[in-house]
């Protein structure tokens, strides 16, 4: 039975990935930070035949433990400080996340395979924030990365610790560098699920209004549950490599929230909706759009789910939920 060690197993795509890990048959360990997490919970209901350790990305030895206890073939590194906005705030604390924590992950592989490298394959979550302030569109994998975020310079960091690792020691390591990715799991702050949470509870007359930033920004957005499966595929090539995952497609905010209320059968969003500079960012990324030509060919991988038959997922699953809540 393979074995697969996760970090950030409480979010989004750790939820994902384990789900397709244990339904191939893995033995499936997740890394869960702190004293009385309150995500553990979440992780106990919805994957219970995760086994969960403690452990920390800032902390090289509790990683050396988890790694001893898991003996896992692959290591999927997905914790990271993830919210673009918040990265502004706690600059110091995403570079201390994000980015030394890969190389800690890196490293605790490295001591505890020893002279056998090739024991252990290993998964970095870089992301399409990498590229920024854009230089090329579409993106993919040589397009030059330029990041306009503390949270991008710090996935930078990450890709190419990454990358030394695969060159310098030869460990089996690859870097997916995701267009963002959704699902009715994503987290409340990303504007996707903020979107999908407000149409559901304005429908339901239990709110009035949604306040919104930059309606004008764009995104490639495809659903996690398709990319979690294009992580697994990278683990299973002779050799690791870096591969651009999306959907090569972009849409904007403004038609996020015209499809959203669309689903919900509200013709009229403009008039939900207001903006606040609140929810502007300092710095945004350019044109987001990727070319996943190379996951297509040599993953075979391609996305099953399209922009409206997400935004549908998202709505219906949050109309449910909130219908469900009060019952
Ligand atoms: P990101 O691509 O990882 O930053 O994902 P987000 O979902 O947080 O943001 C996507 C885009 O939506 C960014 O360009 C934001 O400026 C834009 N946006 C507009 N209004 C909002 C909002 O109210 N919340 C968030 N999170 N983003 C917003």
């Amino acid at each position: 039975m393979p074995r697969a060690l996760i970090t950030g197993i409480t979010g989004q795509d750790g939820l994902y990935l384990s789900e397709l890990l244990l339904s191939k048959g893995y033995e499936v360990y997740g890394l869960i930070r702190g004293q009385n997490n309150p995500k553990a919970e979440l992780v106990a209901r919805e994957v219970p035949d995760v086994r969960v350790l403690t452990g920390d990305l800032t902390d090289l030895s509790s990683l050396l433990r988890a790694l001893r206890v898991a003996q896992p073939d692959e290591v999927y590194n997905l914790g990271a400080v993830s919210f673009v906005a918040y990265s502004w705030e706690q600059a110091a604390l995403t570079t201390e996340v994000t980015a030394t924590g890969v190389l800690n992950v890196l490293e605790a592989i490295r001591l505890h395979a020893g002279d056998d490298l090739s024991r252990v394959r290993f998964y970095q979550a870089s992301s399409s924030e990498m590229f920024g302030k854009v230089q090329e569109v579409p993106q993919r994998e040589s397009t030059l990365l330029w990041p306009r975020s503390p949270y991008g310079v710090a996935k930078v960091y990450g890709h190419y610790m990454t990358i030394n690792y695969r060159e310098s020691y030869g460990l089996h390591a690859s870097s997916g560098i995701l267009f963002n990715h959704e699902s009715p799991r994503r987290g409340p702050e990303f504007v996707t699920r903020k979107v999908s949470l407000a149409v559901a509870a304005i429908k339901l007359g239990r709110q009035d209004k949604l306040v919104m930033g930059n309606l004008d920004a764009r995104r490639d957005w495809g659903f996690a549950g398709d990319y979690v499966d294009a992580m697994w595929r990278m683990l299973q090539q002779p050799e690791g490599g870096d591969f651009v995952v999306s959907t090569g497609e972009t849409h904007s905010i403004r038609e996020l929230l015209e499809t959203a209320f669309d689903v919900a059968g509200i013709a009229d969003w403009e008039k939900y909706v207001e903006q606040d500079p609140r929810f502007f960012r300092p710095a945004e990324v350019d044109l987001l759009i990727g070319d996943a030509t190379r996951a297509r060919e040599v993953l075979g991988w391609k996305p099953s789910v399209d922009f409206p038959g997400l935004v549908r997922m998202m709505v219906e699953s949050d109309l449910k939920r909130l219908t469900d809540a009060v019952r």
